[in-house]
C-alpha cells in the first residue's frame, strides 16, 4: 500500500490522504485547509489527485477541515462512493450546506465591498455542488467491512463527535489505522473513544500534542465565567458550529441554569442551518451519555436563528445573554458581525471553546491581538477573552497516549498528522519517550510504502 500525505501534514486543517492499494485509490477524508492564507489557497489550487481516478472517500468525521473539500471534489469529476457512519452523514448534511452558505455570502460580500481582488469573487463551491456531494453518501455501521477491490475497511468509534472513526484499512497483506481526530474520555456529551486493536501503520492526530487540557470540571469552569459576564449584565459570544461542540454548551448551559448557578438569561442559536439536533442525537443515542429526556432538555436550551435579518437584529439586543455562532475559529460566519457590533464592548465576553488553528482570527484574538480585520475593515478586540480548554472536542497528549497505551498491535511506522508544527514535533517526541516509537512528521505531499 501506497501513502500520501495530501493535506493536515504540518498543520491541523486540510485532513485528506490518498490510499493505493489492494487494486483501488480512495481518499481517506477530504477537508478544507482553513487559517493561514498560503494553506487557503491551497483549496484553489487544481485537486491533487485527479479526482476521476479515485474510487472512493472514506470520512472519519463530519468537521470541515475533514469534509468540506467534498463539494469541490465532485465538482471536479469525482464519482465515486463517499463512505461514512450514519452519524456523519447526518451531521455532513447540515454543516455541508451550512458551508456552501458561507461561502456563497463572502463573495456576495466580497463583491459588494469589492475588497477582493478577483472580479466578480466567487464561492469555493455553491449549494448546488454540496447537493451533488451528499448524493454520493453511502453509510456503513461501526466495525461493518467495506470490500473495495482487495481493500478492506472497517470504522470504530472515537468518541469526538457524532459519527467520529477511526478508520483501519487491510490491503497487499498490510494494515494502517488512521486515527482520526480522538475524543476525550470524560466528555460531558460523548462516550470515550473505542480502544482499537492496532495497527503496522498508525497515522494519529496531534492538535493538542503539546497541551494538557485542566483536570477541573468544564461545567464548573463554564459556570464561573459566564456567571461573572452574565452577572454584569455582559454578552457571551461562543463561536462554534451549529452541531456539535455547541450541542455539548447548550447541555452544561442547561445544567448550569437548572441548578441556578447561572441566571435564566436568553441563549441563541445563530446559524442559517441552526436545527433542534434533538431528532439527531436521540436517533445516535449509543454514541453519547445523555438520555432521551436530556436530548431534549440540551436541545431546548437555546433560540434557533435562521435568517440573516433574524441574525442581524441580534446585534440591536442587549445583555445579559449568550450568543453561539459560527464558525469556530472565527473564519468566516455570522460570529463575524456578532464581533463588530460587541467586541469593542469591555463589559462583553468572547469565550474559546475549541482549537483555534494557526492563521485564524481566532488564534490572533487567543494570543491577544487587539483588533483583527473583518470585512475588510480593523474592528477593536477590547471585550474579556475567555478560553477553557476542557471543552474541547480533542484527547490532549496523555489522553490520546493511553489510547495507544491499549493497542495490542505496536505498530511498526509512525505517522504524526494534524497539529501545528509545535505540537506535532512535542507529540513525536512524547511518543518516543513513552513507547520508544520513531515516529515521524511527514511534509505536505510525501508518499510513503506502508510495509
Ligand atoms: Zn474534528
Amino acid at each position: 500500500m501506497q501513502l500520501t500525505f495530501l493535506g493536515a501534514a504540518g498543520t491541523v486543517t486540510g485532513s485528506k490522504y490518498l490510499l493505493e492499494g489492494g487494486g483501488k485509490r480512495v481518499l481517506i477524508d477530504c477537508g478544507l485547509f482553513q487559517g493561514l492564507k498560503e494553506l487557503r489557497l491551497r483549496n484553489w489550487e487544481a485537486p491533487p489527485v485527479h479526482p476521476g481516478t479515485l474510487d472512493a472517500v472514506i470520512l472519519t468525521h463530519a468537521h470541515l477541515d475533514h469534509s468540506g473539500y467534498l463539494p469541490r471534489l465532485v465538482a471536479s469529476g469525482f464519482k465515486g462512493a463517499i463512505w461514512s457512519t450514519r452519524g456523519t452523514r447526518d451531521l455532513a448534511a447540515i454543516l455541508l450546506p451550512d458551508s456552501a452558505f458561507l461561502q456563497e455570502e463572502d463573495a456576495r460580500h466580497a463583491n459588494k465591498r469589492r475588497f477582493s481582488k478577483h472580479s466578480p469573487a466567487l464561492p469555493l463551491y455553491t449549494k448546488v455542488d454540496v447537493e451533488a456531494a451528499l448524493a454520493l453518501f453511502q453509510t456503513v455501521e461501526f466495525d461493518e467491512t467495506i470490500e473495495l477491490g482487495g481493500m478492506r475497511i472497517r470504522l470504530s468509534p472515537a468518541g469526538h463527535l457524532l459519527g467520529a472513526a477511526c478508520v483501519h484499512v487491510e490491503a497487499d497483506g498490510t494494515d494502517v489505522l488512521f486515527s482520526g481526530d480522538v475524543g476525550r474520555p470524560s466528555d460531558p456529551l460523548m462516550r470515550a473513544p473505542r480502544p482499537v486493536v492496532g495497527a503496522r501503520n498508525l497515522v494519529v492526530e496531534s492538535t493538542y500534542g503539546n497541551r494538557r487540557h485542566e483536570r477541573s470540571d468544564p461545567g464548573e469552569q463554564l459556570g464561573t465565567v459566564l456567571a461573572r459576564v452574565l452577572g454584569r449584565g455582559g454578552i457571551v459570544m461562543i463561536p462554534a458550529f451549529a452541531v456539535g461542540r455547541s450541542q455539548a454548551m447548550l447541555l452544561l448551559i442547561a445544567r448550569l441554569k437548572a441548578s441556578g448557578t447561572i441566571p435564566d438569561v436568553p441563549v441563541y442559536l445563530n446559524s442559517p442551518m441552526a436545527i433542534d439536533a434533538t431528532g439527531i442525537y436521540r436517533a445516535h443515542s449509543d454514541e453519547h451519555r445523555i438520555s432521551a429526556e436530556e436530548c431534549e432538555v440540551m436541545c431546548r436550551a437555546a433560540t434557533y436563528v435562521h435568517t440573516a435579518e433574524e441574525s442581524k437584529a441580534l446585534n440591536k439586543l442587549t445583555g445579559p445573554m449568550i450568543l453561539i455562532a459560527g464558525s469556530g475559529m472565527m473564519t468566516g460566519g455570522r460570529i463575524l458581525h456578532h464581533l463588530v457590533a460587541f467586541a469593542p464592548d469591555p463589559n462583553n465576553a468572547l469565550l474559546l471553546v475549541g482549537y483555534q488553528a494557526a492563521g485564524t482570527r481566532g488564534e490572533a484574538i487567543d494570543l491577544g491581538a487587539d483588533e483583527v480585520k473583518i470585512h475588510g475593515d480593523y474592528v477593536p478586540v477590547l471585550c474579556e477573552r475567555l478560553r477553557i480548554d476542557g471543552m474541547s472536542g480533542h484527547a490532549d497528549y496523555t489522553e490520546i497516549g493511553d489510547w495507544l497505551d491499549a493497542m495490542s498491535v505496536r505498530p511498526a511506522a509512525v505517522y504524526v498528522t494534524h497539529g501545528d508544527p509545535p505540537a506535532a514535533d512535542a507529540f513525536r517526541r512524547y511518543l518516543g519517550d513513552r513507547f520508544g516509537w520513531k515516529a515521524v512528521i511527514p511534509k505536505h505531499g510525501d508518499t510513503v510504502t506502508l510495509c
